[in-house]
Formats: structure tokens, sequence, C-alpha cells
């Protein structure tokens, strides 16, 4: 009998005793870095001799890991290992497979603070983001595992005199996932517990920024008892190992989440046929966002603030479900803009190793550049109001920065910054903020903070986004609450976390016997 799904509570770090758990986790996991870590492929450790360098984004010269970094003959190994264990794992029942996912959610749980912390040094996530980012890891386990056993055995049909009919969900083959960086444990293990416990085995190339973690994901794969073969990670980079491995002929899905750009990318290689491949790929890629909080004239301010600092600034603004743009009824404009600066000054910035602070760097060199770029833009193209400056001679700091009167075609209020960049913009009335909220190549989140019940309902129809949300922030999906995932460039219109996600890696069969 298994309970029925509830989402994994987050940590009371105004526990004292909490506090004091999360710090011996800090020190157990400094006490590991450095360590050196080898591709599997089929359970065969592979120690290559070019490496990625796993550093913290909070103290440049600390390295979190040394991981082996695979080239083409190491990818060619892995999808072959991974297309003969298919044969083997697809005849896995539902169930088993589901239980191996509750054996590793449970795991997990018992090590949850290691891992968090792992994710402040690899990733520079504060303790609570931390948190929250292996509870979500927890629940896709727990929840994809009882949808396998939902989607396990004959489905619902129309039946016929003198026949026996049956419906049954079967796996599509070998996966390649490509995961990101900012949820390097949830999503991570969101997209590939999904596939494999549909029935795939896949090639897993976890993000060059984090591989680390995802070595550790590994290692409660193993312990959980994933058959060698069914998970095969492979760090590399995109050019090399992920282009050869979308090209494949034996890789029958992609399932990628990341920017726009690697998103289309993937979408076009995947679309071109190889010599010997028998099927037309398919990709499920979740990409950006330019998303907004749109604040009405009758919205409770204190609230809508508290929203969209929380949502522009929550890892330092690196979600592709980050606040980046506040649009804000004219009337009450000045007073939202005075109360979103009073409470970004009450953040800490600092490395975030140590509790009080809740905004620690960003990820790299190139998120630190390419952020400061958009900064000096909409230095330009607005009114700089707070921040603006960084440094990266420790680590990649850079304030928190809101940039107040931008037009919403700037380029700040179109494209995606990925960094804790607020465009306030002045909204004429409740029409002209749906018109701007609408108005991007994304549709990914948003929130709408507003009183009355026809605005809500105007905007439960009219505002275009994957995640809407009312009075609440836009950041902080729970897996099924909240299923994610946005329309337009945000994507392929997936669901992660939602009763339609499995599918995606699946394909139906149908079979008759006349009696
Ligand atoms: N699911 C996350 C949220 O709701 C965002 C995921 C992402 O940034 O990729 O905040």
């Amino acid at each position: 009998m298994i309970r029925e799904y509830r989402p994994e509570p987050l940590t009371d770090f105004s526990k004292e005793e909490n506090r004091r758990a999360f710090e011996e986790a800090l020190i157990l996991v400094k006490s590991e870095l450095g360590k050196e870590y080898p591709l599997i492929i089929n359970g065969e450790r592979i120690f290559t001799e070019k490496k990625i360098i796993s550093y913290n984004p909070a103290n440049k010269d600390e390295v979190v890991g040394v991981v082996s970094k695979a080239n083409q003959e190491l990818a060619e190994k892995a999808i072959q290992e991974a297309a003969k264990k298919f044969e083997e794992w697809k005849k896995w029942p539902a169930d088993a497979r589901a239980r191996l996912l509750f054996k590793a959610a449970a795991i997990l749980r018992r090590r949850k603070h290691e891992f968090s912390a792992m994710m402040v040094y690899e990733a520079g996530k504060s303790w609570p983001e931390a948190d929250a980012d292996t509870a979500e890891a927890i629940d896709f386990m727990e929840f994809y595992g009882r949808e396998m056993i939902r989607l396990g055995g004959s489905q619902p049909l129309t039946s016929l005199d003198g026949e026996t009919n049956d419906l049954y969900w079967i796996p599509l083959g070998v996966g390649l996932v490509i995961p990101p960086w900012n949820f390097p444990l949830a999503i991570l293990t969101g997209m590939t517990t999904a596939a494999v416990v549909s029935g795939n085995t896949v090639v897993l190339k976890p993000a060059s920024a984090t591989p680390v973690i995802a070595a550790k994901f590994m290692e409660v794969m193993e312990e959980a008892g994933m058959p060698d073969g069914v998970i095969n990670y492979l760090p590399g980079s995109g050019g090399e190992v992920g282009d050869y491995l979308v090209e494949h002929p034996l890789t029958r899905f992609i399932s990628f989440t990341g920017s726009k750009e690697v998103g289309l990318r993937i979408n076009q290689k995947a679309s071109v046929l190889s010599p010997g491949q028998k099927w037309i790929k398919r990709v499920v890629a979740e990409m950006g966002g330019k998303d907004a909080i749109l604040v009405d004239k009758d919205a409770d301010l204190e609230a809508a603030a508290t929203g969209i600092v929380a949502s522009a600034y929550g890892f330092q603004g690196q979600k592709c479900s980050a606040c980046s743009r506040a649009i804000v009824h004219k009337d009450v404009y000045d007073k939202v803009l005075e109360l979103v600066v009073e409470k970004t000054k009450a953040i800490s910035m600092g490395s975030t190793d140590e509790h009080k602070n809740n905004f620690g760097p960003v990820i790299d060199k190139n998120a630190f550049e390419s952020i400061n770029r958009y900064i000096e833009i909409g230095k330009k193209e607005g009114r700089l109001v707070l921040g603006g400056s960084s440094d990266d001679s420790e680590g990649y700091f850079i304030e928190p920065t809101i940039i107040a009167d931008v037009d919403p075609n700037a380029v700040i209020a179109q494209e995606e910054i990925f960094g804790p960049v607020l465009a306030m913009i002045k909204a004429e009335d409740l029409d002209d903020g749906i018109r701007i909220f609408n108005d991007t190549e994304y549709g990914l989140t948003g929130s709408l903070y507003a009183k009355s019940r026809e605005a809500i309902e105007k905007c439960r129809q009219e505002l275009h986004v994957g995640n809407l949300y009312f009075n609440r922030k836009s950041t902080g999906a729970i897996v099924g609450v909240h299923p994610f995932g946005g329309f337009n460039m945000s994507g392929t219109d997936s669901k992660a976390g939602g009763r339609d996600y499995l599918q995606l890696f699946m394909q139906l069969k149908s079979v008759s016997e006349t009696l």
C-alpha cells in the first residue's frame, strides 16, 4: 500500500536545532570538496584525462570537485550500453521501477542536508533555496513513481463483445537528458527519473557548472539499486558530446532544460534524420521566461512588493520563473517602487554558507559578464534606482538591481537576463498591463496582485503563461500542485510535476485479441 503523494515539508531554519544540523552538513560537505568523480557507463567508473573543474561561485578558488570529461568515443560507448540495457529494463514491471524511486526518495530524505549543503557550495544557493531544491527532487521521485503505477497495466477502453482489448503505455528507448545548473538536483532528478521510471534508459549529461551534485545523485540511485546502464553519467561539453548524442541514430528522445538558444538548436538538430535512424526523435524542452508580476491599483501593495522581491531575487534571479518585469498600475506605481526598494535593501548578499546571507553569487564568469552587460544596457534604458554594482574579486557577486521607468519594448524588458535585475514598468490601466504582460516571445510564469474579482477572472483568461499565480510570487512551483512549464518560446508546452509528464517519454500500444 502506497500512501497518497504529499509534497516534502521544507526545513524551518528559524529553529536552532535545524540550523545546527545544516551547519554540520556544511562542515561534512566542505571536508569532501575537491574530490574526483569518474564517468559512469554501465556501472563502470571511467577516469579521463580531461576534466571539468567545478568551482564554488562564492569563492572562485575553491574547487568543489574534479569531474572526468567525456569525449565522443565515450559518448558512443554510453549510448550503446544504454541501448543494450533498454532491452532488459523495459521489461521491469512498472511498480518495480516505481519502488526503486520510492527507495531513492527515502535515501535522499535521510541525506537531505548533505545534498542541500553541496548546492550551497556548488551553486551558491541560500539555505532555504537549497533545501527547497532537495525537497523538490524527493517530490519528483515520489510523484513520478505513483504516476507510473497509475499508468502501468492496461488503460481504460471501450469494450466490444468477442474481443479482449488492451492499451499499454510502453517506453520509447534511449533518451538523452540535459538538465540545467539552476535546480541542479531537483530538475536533474525530475527529468532523469521520469524517463527511467517510464522504462527508458538514459545518458545523463549534467550541466558543466554543477556536475558534482549530479555525481551525488548517481550515488543515491546506485544505493537504491538502480541496475547498471539504466542511467549513464556523462559530463562533457555541449559542442562535443551533446551535439554528438543529439544527432545519434540510437537517440530516441531528448529531454532538455536550459536556454532558448540551446533548446532551439537541439530541436533543429534532432529533426535531421541520421543514417540508420528509425524514428522521429521526440524533444521535450523547457526553456526561458520573461516573467512578470502585474499589480492592479486595488492590490495589497505590501504583499505585491514582497512577492516581487522574492520572485526577482530568489537564487539571485537565476530561475526561469523569476520575475524580471514588475508591471504596475500608474496610480500605485510610485508606492510599489518605494516598497520594492525598501524590501530589496533588506537582502543580505554574501557567501551563502552563512545562514544570514539570503543572496549569493551568480553561477560563473559567463553569467557575471552577461548580467553586467544587461545592467549597462538597462542604465541607458531606464532609471537605476538600486544596485547596479558587482564584484568578482572573490566570487561572482552582483547586487540586486532595480531599474525603473522601463519601456515595455526595451531590451531589458524583452530578453531573458537570468540574474538579479528587475525592470519596473508603468501601466496605464489593467488592460494596458495585460497587453504588456503578454507582449514577449515567452510565456512561462507570472502573477497578478489584485483584489477585484473581475480583474482576477479577466486575467485568468487573458494572461498567457503556463503558470499563472494570483496574489503570490511567480516562483516556487510545487510538484503535483503547480505542474510547471510554459508556452511559446518557453518550451514544448510540457508540465513537469504534472499528470501528463510521463507520457512524454512513452507511447501507446493497443492490443486486441479475438476470443
Ligand atoms: N520550477 C521552478 C519554479 O517554479 C523554476 C524552474 C526553473 O527555473 O527552471 O520556480
